[in-house]
């Protein structure tokens, strides 16, 4: 297939995600697998599973990787309700929706916790941290979102997971949508639970979350589920004893663009190279933003390279209706805001996305005469 002949998307998507993908992800959609054949689970099921792995940790012995059907959230419930014991208890740290939707998967599923709860535009606490984990000795894991995607604001899990780890708690990172594009190193990190998505920096398309995790951590989920298609255990021991087979049907096509992705991100040069990519994308955006008088939400010291959130001007004209409709008149597709403090909207920049395209984003926003 001559990728020429696929169209051109009409705009780019600056709303991760879905994300915009390249035309060599989408054009390896446009064949059919068969899901307990070999060339489907042993060559992409496998070899997908095989690469999550090395990407989050040089440790790769000690841990291994599960896919689950759906989104995101989906990967979240499935490590919530299958990785603690009816007797545990958890500590949510929540600034942000992701963190708020932790908490609310806890509530349903009757999981025992505690939240650590916060303002969208404060990092946790070190220190209070701790303090909860001294007062709160009942504790047995933390849970913590990595980019909050409701601002970018980029939470200092590596701390915290390491401070968790002192007190032999076990540690579970919801890394959406940083995974694949900040460098993370789950051993290092003391992560036991990472969990992701297709839809993210990887650049595939929606269709399954994933959960990197530690192997003997992932032993223990086993009869703990509070679901049947999220069991977390039966869907890797499966996995792991048959090759590759998914325990019910999979989304194949979105499966084979994903391996597509991951080895578009291995050209592109890894995690590192794409990091650097997103980090330049953010900071012209943030820069041409400035030029017009847009300022951010949340100051420059706090952000991740992968979505940020802008104040909504002060003007009459401006309503968000209006700028997203004149922006995708333009070619671009943007977020609308999500936080509680204040007007804002939100602006990604990870995909199929480049500087130069966030040069043109900004120009056809300075044309505009809200600002
Ligand atoms: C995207 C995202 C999720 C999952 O959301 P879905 O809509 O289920 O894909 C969870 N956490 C974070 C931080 C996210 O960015």
């Amino acid at each position: 297939m001559d990728n020429k002949l696929l169209p051109d998307n009409p705009y780019l998507l600056l709303t991760p995600g879905p994300l915009s993908t390249s035309k060599t992800v989408k054009a390896v959609m446009l064949r059919d697998w068969c899901t307990w054949d070999d060339d489907y689970n042993l060559n992409i099921v496998q070899e997908i599973r095989q690469r999550l792995v090395k990407l989050a940790t040089s440790a790769f012995d000690e841990y291994s990787s599960v896919l689950i059907q759906g989104s995101g959230t989906f990967g979240v419930e499935s490590v919530l309700g299958s990785a603690l014991a009816p007797a545990s208890k958890l500590l949510i740290i929540a600034n942000g929706a992701y963190g708020s939707r932790m908490v609310q998967i806890a509530q349903v599923l009757n999981i025992p916790h505690l939240v650590y709860d916060l303002p969208e535009v404060n990092a946790p606490d070190i220190d209070e941290v701790r303090q909860l984990l001294e007062e709160n000795p009942d504790i047995t894991h933390l849970a913590v979102v990595h980019c909050e995607t409701t601002t970018g604001i980029l939470n200092p899990i590596k701390e915290i997971t390491t401070l968790a780890k002192k007190y032999n708690k076990i540690t579970i990172v919801d890394a959406m949508s940083s995974f694949g594009g900040i460098p993370i190193d789950a051993k290092e990190w003391q992560i036991d639970f990472l969990i992701s998505s297709a839809n993210k920096c990887i650049q595939g398309v929606p269709g399954f979350s994933f959960i990197i995790a530690r192997k003997e951590r992932l032993e223990e989920c086993k009869g703990r589920a509070r679901s049947l298609s999220l069991d977390l255990y039966d869907q890797w021991i499966t996995m792991e004893k048959g090759g590759g087979k998914w325990r019910f049907t999979s989304p194949t096509h979105v499966v084979r663009a994903f391996l597509q992705a991951l080895h578009e991100l291995e050209d592109e040069g890894g995690i590192e190279k794409r990091y650097e990519r997103y980090s330049k994308n953010q900071k012209t955006l943030l820069e041409g933003m400035r030029k017009i008088g847009i300022e951010p939400l949340l100051p420059d010291s706090l952000h991740s390279p992968i979505i940020t959130s802008f104040l909504s001007p002060n003007s009459e004209a401006y309503s968000f209706k209006k700028l997203y409709d004149l922006l995708k008149q333009n070619g671009f597709v943007i977020y609308p805001g999500k936080v509680t403090q204040g007007d804002t909207f939100r602006i990604g920049n990870i995909g199929e996305v480049y500087p130069d395209d966030m040069e043109k984003l900004t120009e056809a926003i300075s044309k505009i005469k809200f600002w």
